[in-house]
């Protein structure tokens, strides 16, 4: 999950955690990392690898924003979607008219942070 230089420091402040133990470098994107053995979110409470394993977020008061707009996501032609990889998608409705606005204004602030503006 890629998240903002702000939503890091917002973790690493909240949970004591060092940048580098929750997140790297995806080609100029912050991203979440994920835990070695259970390959889910460093802060998903699960010790299943099961990919629709049951799981509570560890920092679900400040989770990202991209955290929060999932599963919608964006497609090739910058649409808003339910990702086809969530397995709980039939829970969520259709994706809400602004929310292809939000995902690439995330998008995009994400990117120019990777450009260092
Ligand atoms: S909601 Fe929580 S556990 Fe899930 S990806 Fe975001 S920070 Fe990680």
């Amino acid at each position: 999950m890629p998240i903002t230089k702000a939503e890091a420091a917002r973790l690493a402040r909240r949970t004591g955690m060092k940048l580098e133990d929750f997140s790297w470098d995806n080609n100029g994107a912050l991203t979440l990392l994920n835990n070695e053995s259970t390959r889910a979110c460093v802060f998903l409470l699960t010790d299943s690898a099961n990919h629709d394993a049951e799981g509570l977020c560890s920092v679900y008061e400040i989770r990202p924003k991209g955290c929060q707009t999932y599963p919608y996501v964006l497609n090739e032609n910058d649409q808003a979607i339910l990702d086809k990889g969530c397995p709980h998608t039939t829970q969520f409705p259709s994706p809400p008219e602004d929310m292809s606005i939000t995902l690439l204004n995330l998008e995009e602030r994400i990117l120019q942070e990777g450009q260092g503006d």
